[in-house]
């Protein structure tokens, strides 16, 4: 008589199927035990720490040659003064500019903040004397 060598734990588990569905049934015995449809166990969802984009730096002759707003050198009053620094980005072909600052320089004739060595013209000075109010 096979038919009456069902466990008590077939029993049940064919009862829970009728009730819910096999479907809802699997998903919650997975969800309870973690053991996966193929059988093995649920790996466990640890999120990977994402990596941080870490740019290559660009080596120094070929870096883009454009002065940039550094670090905050002083505060006066209630302005900021920057520090000059130089664009971290790499120049593009043909030109000693980043594609950016080569764009800028195409686009209003010369750069906003000029190219690192030169002098700061009075309307980059009071760029890098920005006002905080
Ligand atoms: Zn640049």
């Amino acid at each position: 008589m096979s038919s009456e060598q069902n466990t008590i734990a077939q029993v049940l588990v064919e009862s829970a199927v009728k009730v819910v569905g096999k479907r809802e049934f699997l998903k919650t015995v997975e969800t309870m035990f973690g053991v996966s449809k193929s059988g093995g166990a649920v790996k466990s969802k640890e999120k990977k720490p994402r990596k941080p984009r870490t740019l290559k730096p660009v080596p120094e002759d070929n870096r883009c040659c454009a002065r940039v707003k550094g670090d905050v050198s002083a505060v006066v009053g209630k302005r900021h003064l920057f520090e000059s620094a130089r664009c971290t980005r790499g120049c593009v072909a043909s030109s000693d500019l980043c594609a950016i600052h080569r764009n800028q320089s195409e686009k209003f004739g010369a750069l906003p903040d000029g190219r690192i060595g030169e002098t700061l013209t009075n309307d980059q000075a009071e760029r890098y004397c920005e006002s905080t109010a």
